[in-house]
């Protein structure tokens, strides 16, 4: 399986050089150079595959480079008991009327995000060991990303990290978690900014091609296709075991920011997977919902993001959206650059020519949650079923309930557990949420943090002092 670029200027590339790279040398993203279409025998022959085989099944399909028993063992050590300790690794919890959350937060972090970081943390060892090389990780987090790179590099040969984050602007808990980590390879640099400008200081470093190549830069932002690549196991997984017949068709409703997690959903769709709707929600920040309704795209700056209570979803810029254009615009690299140029000049582009298509053949649809949608829906499922949901799980639930079928189980995806946001939850139902044992004295660790200006030239020093020589 080879790789190509959005852009199209990219000589093909295999996995593990894609996966060390971030963003595809000529600005855009990578992606398969096809994919992989899945049978209605195949999908059934994977119903009694455990979650780690299940992905050995379908990242096999997007990574030759790797032989497959590295594979298995590569996927084994991401998902296992011991990284996530639930009863189930990913379990479904009905709530009722044909809904089911599907729990994608059962790990170190609480949060879907290491689903896929896991995966990501084993593979990395894996080339840079075969390759005698190392690797500089930069990111930018506005929570669970940061949380999920760092818990899945921790203590990894080869591996540094340098993490960005928004300064005041995570919860408690997403702080603690994150700072607390003393480990050597993980550096905390919380920037006086938002999300986007973190995120842009990363974009102007690795677009820094002499810096880059110097310190061996590399992502694990959600532009990795190999984050990607590992969602989509979790697609065919909550079908899997939302179904019993070939052919039925499930919808997903996503909590979405950067649409990292909903263009897996897309790709599972492509390949064959029978989903009927890809449901996405967003929360005040609403520029991937007016998409999807208007045809036009118009990022917002950093200023006209609000903070919101589902603080992983405060994204007005998507960067894993330029794949799904590119699909849109039937994969003409061409378009999917003047889109971009127009973007920089204008600082929006029109696709509103191709609304009918969103829906009737990729099945997205779309709608808003804002803050009093997020404490009434957690309130009402948390009465109704016992179950106390995240805020960004509260958002998919709320709208998902406008695209209820009858026959049609709607699977929601469950992007953290409520303990990540306890402010929210009490403020919700009037309590606190409980927190997991293992995790009550992560407040009171001491914790690790840089604090800057958000300066590309403060950060870029200091990589330069700290990065291993
Ligand atoms: C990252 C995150 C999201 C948004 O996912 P994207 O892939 O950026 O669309 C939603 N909810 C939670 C809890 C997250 O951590």
């Amino acid at each position: 399986m080879k790789y190509r670029s959005t852009r199209g200027a990219m000589a093909p590339m295999d996995f593990s050089d894609i996966l060390l790279e971030g963003l595809a040398p000529d600005g855009g993203l990578a992606l398969p150079a096809s994919l992989p279409k899945i049978s209605a025998e195949t999908l059934e022959s994977w119903r009694a595959l455990d979650y780690a085989d299940l992905a050995t099944e379908i990242l096999g399909l997007f990574i030759d480079d790797i032989p497959r028993a590295d594979l298995s063992r590569l996927t084994h050590a991401a998902y296992n008991a011991e990284v996530f300790p639930g009863a189930q690794m990913v379990p479904l919890k009905p709530l009722g009327k044909g809904v089911s959350l599907v729990g994608l937060s059962e790990g170190p972090t609480l949060a879907f995000k290491d689903m896929a970081m896991q995966f990501l943390g084993q593979v990395f060892e894996y080339v840079l060991d075969k390759r005698q090389a190392s690797l500089n990780i930069l990111g930018a987090t506005s929570g669970d990303t940061g949380s999920a790179a760092e818990y899945a590099l921790r203590g990894k040969r080869g591996v540094t990290v340098f993490m960005l984050s928004p300064h005041g602007r995570m919860s408690e808990f997403q702080r603690a978690q994150m700072y607390s980590l003393q480990d050597g390879n993980i550096h905390n640099i919380a920037l006086k900014g938002v999300f986007d400008e973190c995120q842009d200081i990363v974009k102007a470093l690795a677009g820094d091609l002499e810096f880059k190549s110097r310190y061996h830069l590399g992502a694990v932002n959600s532009i990795n296709w190999a984050r990607i690549a590992a969602q989509v196991v979790y697609y065919f997984w909550g079908w899997l075991r939302a179904t019993t017949a070939p052919g039925q068709r499930v919808s997903y409703a996503v909590p979405s920011g950067n649409f990292g997690n909903i263009l897996a959903g897309h790709v599972a769709r492509q390949m064959g997977l029978p989903i009927r709707r890809l449901v996405l929600a967003t929360n005040e920040n609403n520029v991937l919902e007016e998409f999807f309704r208007t045809g036009i795209y118009r990022p917002r700056s950093a200023s006209d993001t609000h903070a919101t209570s589902s603080p992983s979803m405060d994204i007005s810029r998507a960067s894993n959206f330029e794949r799904f254009v590119f699909d849109l615009l039937d994969q003409d690299a061409g378009q999917v650059r003047d889109c971009w140029k127009q973007l920089e000049i204008k600082g929006e582009f029109d696709l509103s020519r191709l609304l009918p298509l969103f829906e009737s053949r990729y099945g997205f649809v779309a709608g808003v949650s804002t803050h009093q949608d997020r404490l009434a829906t957690i309130k009402k499922v948390f009465g109704e079923t016992g179950l106390l949901i995240d805020p960004h799980t509260a958002d998919a639930v709320k709208v998902a309930a406008a695209y209820i079928e009858e026959g049609i189980p709607m699977l929601v995806l469950e992007t953290a557990l409520p303990a990540k946001f306890g402010e929210t939850i009490q403020e919700a139902i009037g309590q606190p949420a409980p927190v997991p044992e293992h995790l009550r004295e992560l407040a009171a660790l001491p914790q690790r943090v840089q604090v800057m200006d958000c300066d590309v030239h403060v950060v870029r020093d200091y990589i330069r002092q700290h990065a291993p020589a």
